[in-house]
């Protein structure tokens, strides 16, 4: 049996409606974050979200926000720092940013018919018009290479997450990402799906027994000559029992999915216009085995021991020469979980079936 490589990832964001004070929900528990990964000796990697840091960094240099508050710096000193001791950072978009008005520090107006990647125009290939599917790719891959070969020269932007999993429909994105030199897409959460209005995403198709897959112009179909390879967010199903095991185990240890002094709301909850769950419909959710995504942040230790026990069973009999990868996601807006992640990491520890990302060796998505 092949050796399993749990890959932590966190999206490195702020909430989608631009709620969120930058120090309580991003940078303190994303600090939090990698200094649990460092007594492991292991990485995460920041899908950072380029999009909101451009509107921060250009309200800041117009001097928009108040006094004390300076949150493009705070982030370009954590991402450049996360380098210097050994993370990862990778590209992640969230378009809604492209066209911001500013209310206040951490109230903002933003284009919500940009939300979905696939709606920002294609630009017809203008890699200088970063309101274009290439523009955006060019100056976000420049961007965090410029933050971080400050630090790190070999430094590499190869790796890419869609925000709120909305890549669909993806044939131009891909051709994008491919001219621009990203490798490897990492938005697909096998069997999952949603449409309420703001995002859309379907993955019920994807490929549920392999660990990685070559894709050209489809994120869930195999195509051996692509030259991206999907390496998707780990799932595995979990019925009603488990679930409501789980979310009893949440409420028994008062299992929190926000950090401390962290009051951002998600769009989701915010946003009139997006359809939201009536209680009977969570109810039959509950009743419903579907698929969970490995999420380290909110969740608690059981959860994801649960579904890393699914990896296990999932790719007993799966030959490869390479670890197999694991990705887990996470949010720092949602870490409010850290003796949970402390146990995951000192349980993964101890099992020979699995092992974690080393900070010596090279990144994942870099190597
Ligand atoms: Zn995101």
């Amino acid at each position: 049996m092949a050796k399993l490589k749990l890959i932590l990832t966190a999206d490195y964001e702020v909430f989608g409606n631009g709620s969120g004070h930058v120090k309580n929900c991003l940078t303190r528990p994303a600090e939090e974050i990698m200094r649990i990964c460092e007594s492991h000796d292991t990485r995460v990697t920041f899908f950072t979200e380029v999009c909101e840091y451009w509107a921060f960094r250009e309200m800041q240099e117009q001097g928009w926000f108040s006094a004390e508050y300076r949150p493009a710096s705070w982030m370009e000193e954590q991402l450049k720092d996360a380098v210097k001791r050994g993370h990862d950072l990778q590209l992640h978009f969230h378009p809604q940013w492209l066209e911001y008005e500013m209310i206040s520090d951490q109230e903002w107006k933003l284009n919500y018919d940009l939300w979905r990647l696939p709606n920002v125009p294609d630009g017809s290939g203008n890699e200088n018009d970063p309101k274009s599917i290439s523009g955006l790719f060019a100056k976000g891959k420049k961007t965090l290479e410029d933050l971080a070969r400050s630090v790190n020269p070999d430094y590499q932007c190869r790796a890419f997450r869609a925000g709120s999993w909305c890549i669909q429909p993806e044939e131009e994105i891909l051709k994008v990402m491919a001219n621009t030199g990203i490798l490897y897409d990492t938005t697909v959460a096998p069997g999952v799906k949603l449409d309420d209005n703001l995002s859309y995403y379907d993955f019920r198709n994807a490929p549920e027994d392999l660990p990685s897959w070559n894709i050209s112009n489809k994120v869930d179909r195999v195509d051996e000559s692509g030259k991206i390879t999907e390496v998707p967010i780990f799932t595995a199903d979990l019925n009603s029992t488990q679930q409501i095991q789980f979310q009893t185990t949440k409420k028994l240890r008062r299992i929190s999915n926000r950090p401390e002094n962290c009051t951002g709301e998600p769009a989701t909850k915010t946003l009139d216009f997006v359809k939201k769950d009536s209680k009977f419909k969570k109810i039959v959710r509950l009743y419903t085995t579907r698929p969970y995504m490995l999420d380290f942040c909110g969740t608690s230790f059981d959860e994801m021991m649960f579904l890393i026990e699914a990896a296990k069973k999932r790719y007993r009999k799966f030959e490869s020469e390479e670890p197999v990868p694991i990705v887990a996601i996470g949010h720092p807006k949602n870490f409010g979980n850290p003796k949970e992640f402390k146990s995951l990491l000192e349980w993964v520890d101890k099992k020979d079936f699995i092992e974690l990302e080393s900070l010596e060796e090279k990144s994942f998505w870099q190597a």
